[in-house]
Parts: structure tokens; C-alpha cells; sequence
């Protein structure tokens, strides 16, 4: 029998092992250094000012949209192709959900309905918006900023399949995903199937001081010891639960794995973006296959490699039946049950739709053995060849 190959996998290596058994042989298992030492090292990688690593993504999309001033009647733009965390933490907060339809080409948020949703509603209907760099592919992030400023939006950019990603701006300049220079917050996963892990985490980065300190705040139950924030000082042990927050803290020992992962970050990178090369030149042949598109001034993360096929169905079944487990990114959300209750239907996003009735992801991951991708190349090619 053959393995099984799924469509990601982590790798976890002796050094990983080491850096967290050390920091359990440490006084500290939780809000020790490494957390801080991670902060810095994370904001670095990506280029952003500040970094606040969390329990895992979901907690810190919650974190940013609360600082961001979600809230009863606050009405946010999500994409309807990604994790139901990018529209959940606006429901967290009270918040409305709007959809914005994606584009054919990059299944990104399409910034062209983006801009005709926004134009055809009286200023200052919607607060802000939540693209999410799906599958690894950066938005121009520069390009919906002029949009934004334009609306009074802000954005908070999903980017938990696309750290290590990068973009060219309209004026020459390489943008890392991520620095926020643009985003108002961006947030990374480090669940074991994206590209660094730390088991369960997350990272939220920004350049915005004010956003920054309250999202630390909320991070840690709205409880401060920050001087500037006390109504009064009772002494060393006295402390202040200045507004509501929750316990969204990552470990040490987490902490001190995702150091040590991201070591290895740029390597997973550019092993990702080979496995994306070999399947392009494989499928080339077949026709009944659209690759994934890459535009100009792109550096894709591949996160996932996701193809359409005519009949997604039958190749899902072939495929399993061999023991590849490929997958379906997304289910598009607005039609998922609970969303549905607050209005959208089908026929809402109809370019989401389509994708969906066809789309695969292959299996993509630094530690895809050579063999298992030919496997998987040649397992598709019987299929979409008969
Ligand atoms: C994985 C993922 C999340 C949630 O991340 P967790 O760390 O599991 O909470 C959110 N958005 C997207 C796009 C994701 O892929």
C-alpha cells in the first residue's frame, strides 16, 4: 500500500525539537521571553513595525476587529472564498457581513465590484474591508488603499496563507505581506498546515502604535499595568481592567518553535513555488486543466496550488481512491448556513460559485517527497486525459 498524501503537511525538525524542549527546561512556560523575542523576529520577516503573536489566528483577527471598531450596526466587505474566520471575527463584534464577489483570475476579493459595491451605497455605509490573500496569492495591497482612503475604510488583511509573500506597488517598490503599510493589521496563521507552525498560533502585525496597544490590551483580558492607563496606583502589585478583554496568549514553548521555524520560511517558500513549477509544466498539456494564474509583480506564497477541472467531483474521487487527499479551498461562505440567515443566497457572488463547482487543491508542502508529486501528477493526468 501506498501512503497516504495529504494536500499540506508541517515539517518539524531536531533543532525544533530542541528550541522547545529547552524552553520548557526554562522558568517559563507562558509570558516569557521567547514571546517577545518571536514579536521582533516575525515583525522583521515581515517587515511590519509591531508584531503580537496569539493563541492562533481566529483570536487575532478577533483582536484587530475589535481595535478596529467593529461593533452593533458596523458593516465590514469579506471575500466569500476563504476560512470562515476572516468573516466570523466581525460577528464576534456584533458586526455586519457583506460579501464581495472575487476575481476569475486571482480569486482574490475583485477590487473592481469592491469599488462599484462602494460606489453605488451613501458614504460611509461600510467601515472597512477584509481581502484575504488567498492561497498565497498577495494582494496590491497599494491599490486598495487609494480605494479605501477614498471611502474612509480600513482593511485587515487576512494573510494567514501568504507570509513570506510579496507584491510590486504601483511605484516599482517590493511590499512584503504583511509590513502593513497599507493593511491597517495583517494576520498569520500558525496552524500545522500553513506555512510555519507553532501547533496553534497566530501573529497579528501592523505599524499602527495606538491599534497596536489595543490589541495588546484585548490580548490579555483589558487588564494593563501601563502607568499612562491607571486611574490610580496602589502599589507594585496594583493593576487595572480598563475594558473587556479575553485570554488570547500563545506559550513560550510555542513561541520558541515558531523561531525556529521561520528559520526555515524563505527555504519552504522557494520549495513551494518548485512544486508550483513542475505542476505547471505537467498540466500544460492537458487542456482540461486551468493552472493557477500568476499576474506581474507577483511573488506568490503557494500556500496552496489549487487547480479547475470540468468535473471536480470525479477527479476528487480518483484521487482519494489512490490515497491523495487533495481538498477544496473554499466552500464560499456566504452560502454556508449561518450566513445565510442574515440574507445572502445564491446567485450573490457568482463568480465565487463557479470556482467552487470546480476547483482543487493539490498537494503543496516543503516536504512533498518527489515521487509522491509524480504520483500525483500522473494520477491527475489519468483522469483528465481518458
Ligand atoms: C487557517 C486560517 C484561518 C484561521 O487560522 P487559525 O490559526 O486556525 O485560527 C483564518 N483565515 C484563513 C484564510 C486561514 O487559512
Amino acid at each position: 500500500m501506498r501512503r497516504n498524501i495529504p494536500y499540506g503537511h508541517q515539517q518539524i525538525t531536531e533543532e525544533d525539537i530542541a528550541a522547545v524542549v529547552e524552553t520548557l527546561k526554562s522558568d517559563y512556560l507562558t509570558q516569557g521571553p521567547k514571546i517577545g523575542e518571536f514579536e521582533k523576529k516575525f515583525a522583521a520577516y515581515v517587515d511590519a513595525s509591531y508584531a503580537l503573536a496569539v493563541d492562533n489566528a481566529t483570536s487575532g483577527l478577533h483582536l484587530a476587529a475589535k481595535a478596529l471598531g467593529v461593533k452593533e450596526g458596523v458593516k465590514v466587505i469579506v471575500t466569500p472564498i476563504t476560512f470562515a474566520s476572516s468573516a466570523n471575527c466581525v460577528k464576534f463584534c456584533g458586526g455586519d457581513v457583506v460579501f464581495c464577489d472575487i476575481d476569475p483570475d486571482t480569486y482574490l476579493m475583485d477590487i473592481k465590484k469592491l469599488e462599484k459595491m462602494l460606489a453605488s451605497s451613501p458614504h460611509g455605509t461600510y467601515s472597512g474591508i477584509i481581502p484575504v490573500d488567498f492561497g498565497g496569492y498577495p494582494h496590491k495591497m497599494d491599490e486598495y488603499r487609494e480605494l479605501a482612503d477614498r471611502y474612509g475604510l480600513w482593511i485587515l488583511e487576512d494573510a494567514c496563507h501568504a507570509p513570506g509573500a510579496a507584491f510590486q506597488a504601483k511605484d516599482g517598490s517590493w511590499q512584503k505581506t504583511g509590513n502593513s503599510r497599507y493593511a491597517d493589521a495583517t494576520v498569520f496563521s500558525f496552524h500545522p498546515v500553513k506555512h510555519i507552525t507553532t501547533g496553534e498560533g497566530g501573529m497579528v502585525t501592523t505599524r499602527n502604535e495606538a491599534l497596536y496597544k489595543k490589541m495588546t490590551l484585548y490580548r490579555t483580558h483589558g487588564i494593563t499595568k501601563d502607568p499612562d492607563l491607571l486611574q490610580k496606583n496602589d502599589g507594585g502589585w496594583y493593576y487595572e481592567m480598563v475594558d473587556l478583554g479575553y485570554n488570547y496568549r500563545i506559550t513560550d514553548f510555542q513561541a520558541a518553535l515558531g523561531m525556529s521555524q521561520l528559520d526555515r520560511a524563505e527555504i519552504g517558500i522557494v520549495r513551494r513555488q518548485e512544486i508550483a513549477r513542475k505542476y505547471n509544466e505537467a498540466f500544460a498539456e492537458a487542456a482540461s486543466i486551468r493552472i493557477p494564474f500568476v499576474g506581474q509583480g507577483i511573488r506568490h506564497a503557494y500556500h496552496l496550488y489549487v487547480i479547475q477541472v470540468p468535473d471536480r467531483l470525479g477527479l476528487y474521487n480518483h484521487l482519494r481512491s489512490k490515497g491523495i487527499f487533495a481538498q477544496i479551498h473554499y466552500i464560499p461562505l456566504h452560502l454556508q448556513p449561518y450566513y445565510r440567515q442574515f440574507g445572502s443566497k445564491e446567485g450573490d457572488c457568482p463568480v465565487a460559485e463557479s470556482y467552487y463547482t470546480h476547483c482543487l487543491s493539490l498537494p503543496v508542502f516543503p516536504t512533498l517527497p518527489e515521487e509522491d508529486q509524480d504520483f500525483v501528477i500522473e494520477s491527475v493526468l489519468e483522469f483528465e486525459k481518458k
